[in-house]
């Protein structure tokens, strides 16, 4: 069951609300003991990667697209790193909408570019940065009334509040870390909120402390000034101008939780401990909470046995050329019998 269907008493949905659903969120929540054992805590990861187009990003925009089409939208349009662009065009076909996407040119994954476009949105490639293509897509919006499906839609971050509900049921108790990578810190603010929701009504006792992960050459929230040329491997989080900066502040502050920065080769380091010790491949970006876990074992400050939920955002066969790169090759041989005998070691 969809978002929308699932938590339809706690979203802001009406009889006139169309039911968009493309059966996204109930993501599976995994206990990594190899990992966690290595860190000393009880590690788990939330697979956001299962959603329909490989992100979490479809847990916010099933509700901004049902929206749109309420208020009768014609179009959507969005800036993207990639993912964004990947979810509108999926619901966009999905619903039967026109999408345009506004990219930075060359600096979107392979996969999630191969997705705005298999989906059939129309793809723009601007000579800047996402902050750039974002400043250009609220400008498009206005100009034609079109449905803007960034986070700066409001619904977005709404609906992302289901990653933080799903989590307290599933686990049946509230984390004591939640360890996330921030980008727009769109995600960072709705969980947050999310958490909060839920104690206000009483169905959890207590919050865990917000940790926001970001690339050090993307770390805005790190060094407190926005980054006005981001550079990270981790694309997704390639921002340096977040737009729910205040919010995810106030996250981290009323939390006691921390915003740190990960080098690229920590973040890559991270995946590749990911995929080996926990079988899960996630696209570099999702990797900065695990870089940061490590890095603050490492400096002794990563409570002993403490229960740390780490949001893994995106797919990682959204970014294969990432992969590779670190990955290795496959072994060669001719057809014999003997070589393969050989290469089996
Ligand atoms: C969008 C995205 C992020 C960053 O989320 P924000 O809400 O912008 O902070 C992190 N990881 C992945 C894979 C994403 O797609």
């Amino acid at each position: 069951m969809g978002v929308l269907k699932r938590y339809c008493d706690r979203l802001p949905v009406t009889d006139k609300t169309p039911a968009v659903n493309l059966e996204e969120g109930s993501t599976p929540l995994v206990r990594l003991d190899r990992i966690g054992g290595a860190l000393g805590v009880e590690l788990w990861a939330k697979l956001e990667g299962c959603n329909p187009s490989g992100s979490f990003k479809d847990r916010g925009m099933v509700l901004a697209v049902a929206k749109a089409l309420e208020d009768g939208a014609r179009a959507l349009v969005c800036a993207s790193t990639g993912n964004t662009s990947a979810s509108a065009a999926a619901y966009a076909a999905h619903v039967g909408v026109p999408c345009y996407v506004l990219l930075p040119s060359g600096k979107v994954a392979l996969g999630k570019l191969a997705q705005a476009l298999i989906y059939g949105a129309k793809v723009i490639a601007i000579d800047g940065n996402f902050d750039r293509a974002l400043e250009m897509a609220r400008e498009a919006a206005a100009a034609r009334s079109f449905a803007m499906v960034n986070s700066v839609n409001p619904y977005r971050l709404i609906a992302q509040k289901t990653g933080a509900w799903e989590i307290c049921e599933s686990l049946g108790r509230v984390p004591d870390i939640h360890a996330i990578p921030v980008g727009n810190a769109c995600n960072i603010s709705a969980y947050w909120a999310g958490y909060r929701d839920f104690r206000e009504q009483g169905r959890i006792s207590s919050l865990p402390r917000m940790f926001g992960f970001q690339a050090e050459g993307a770390a805005p929230l790190v060094t407190n000034e926005p980054c006005p040329n981001p550079e990270t491997v981790a694309t997704a989080i390639r921002i340096g101008n977040p737009v729910s900066a205040d919010l995810a502040r106030e996250a981290v502050r009323d939390s006691g939780g921390e915003f740190n920065s990960v080098t690229d080769d920590e973040i890559l380091k991270a995946q590749l401990a990911l995929a080996k010790d926990g079988g899960i491949f996630a696209e570099p970006a999702s990797c900065a909470p695990l870089a940061g876990l490590i890095k603050l074992k490492a400096a002794g400050r990563l409570p002993e046995g403490a229960t740390v939920v780490m949001i893994l955002t995106g797919n990682g066969l959204k970014d294969p050329d990432t992969a590779l790169a670190q990955a290795g090759r496959p072994v060669k041989i001719g057809s014999s019998f003997d070589e393969l005998m050989e290469a089996l070691v």
